[in-house]
């Protein structure tokens, strides 16, 4: 019997994608071998990268003058590749510090260059941009806090960075907007051990002189993001998960169906006198919500017959948020919501 599981990442996948998975790992498309088994550099595996790359710009709309990069490394390893490749001889970078994950990527950029912090909310009309950065970066979704940006930040001329690694493809988003997203895969995409990054073309190509090869987004993009052996299992899983929300009709059908389970969770716990969630209702996430209970005493007995109850993975980050996180990915069916 499978749970109703809110991990906030790696997360809750489809079960006809872990089916699909199950029937096909012995022998993938009649190889008899698993696609694990098989080189990055084989007919079949190209073939099947084509096919997720075109799915994904589908999805997304994702314009002809984007690469999109298939890494390793995660949504920490873009902290540090970010600022290495977009600073392009620049001093500053702003960030948009709204939560735990935009602070880390704020910090690990202090490595490369100067930090502004623009703004520590969602609102823009709070914050300082500087018309000198090399880029504004902020968090789309703060897994953590449990606040979303219900909007695309305006930056004039200066590229727009954004980690969208707990909401991409929740929601449909205009991609020209940005100069660069990325998304580990672990939280909405696939099994943890992919990066999506979706740069535009002119910002590849001028990294700091002492990048290393492994992290100059050049090096990917000319190499079909084959330069090294990729992590092959977990970008055949984040081709199942692309097929599958095309086969739901795409993001906009997604979209209503996550709103459509997030406000049930939110409507339940603000009539509650048990129950809490702190956030702004402008900025409240539509994929992790996190919530407190007016007596925190019973949060292990709380998790404990939420468990029994086949709703698994309701503990809420030691660093923020609340004692509880229920996290509604794509993935989580609207029952579960
Ligand atoms: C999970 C997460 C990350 C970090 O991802 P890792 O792959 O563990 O490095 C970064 N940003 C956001 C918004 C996340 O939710």
């Amino acid at each position: 019997m499978r749970v109703y599981n809110f991990s906030p990442g790696p997360a809750t996948l489809p079960e006809e994608i872990l089916c699909q998975v199950q029937a096909e790992l012995l022998n993938y498309q009649n190889l008899g071998a698993s696609v694990m088994e098989i080189s990055h550099r084989s007919p079949e595996f190209e073939k099947l990268i084509v096919k997720i790359e075109a799915d994904l710009r589908d999805l997304l709309t994702i314009p002809n003058n984007y690469k999109v990069l298939f890494l390793s490394g995660g949504g920490r390893m873009q902290f540090a590749m970010v600022p290495m490749n977009l600073l392009r001889g620049k001093k500053t970078a702003d960030y948009i510090n709204t939560g735990v994950w935009s602070k880390m990527a704020s910090t690990e950029a202090a490595r490369f260059c100067e930090v502004n912090v623009a703004g520590t909310s969602p609102d823009p009309e709070t914050w300082q941009l500087n018309s000198n950065a090399a880029y504004v970066h902020y968090v789309a979704n703060e897994t953590i806090d449990g606040i979303e940006f219900p909007f695309i930040p305006e930056t004039g001329q200066v590229p727009l960075v954004c980690d969208m690694s707990s909401s991409i493809l929740s929601r449909p988003i205009d991609v020209s907007k940005f100069g660069l997203i990325y998304a580990c895969a672990q939280k909405n995409i696939a099994p943890a051990g992919l990066t999506v990054v979706i740069i535009r073309e002119d910002l590849i190509g001028n990294p700091i002189p002492t990048t290393p090869t492994m992290l100059n987004y050049k090096t990917h993009a000319d190499n079909n993001s084959l330069y090294n052996t990729p992590p092959i299992f977990c970008w055949y899983m984040a081709g199942k998960m692309f097929a599958w929300l095309k086969q739901q009709g795409g993001l906009e059908i997604v979209a209503k169906h996550n709103q459509t389970k997030v406000t049930k969770l939110y409507q339940y716990i603000d009539q509650s006198d048990f129950y809490l969630n702190q956030v702004d209702k402008r900025y409240r996430s539509w994929m992790n919500v996190p919530f407190d209970s007016i007596k925190p005493e019973l949060a292990g007995k709380f998790l404990q017959e939420a468990q029994q109850q086949g709703l698994y993975g309701l503990k809420g980050h030691p660093l923020g948020g609340g004692a509880f996180r229920a996290s509604l990915y794509n993935a989580m069916p609207e029952a579960g919501g």
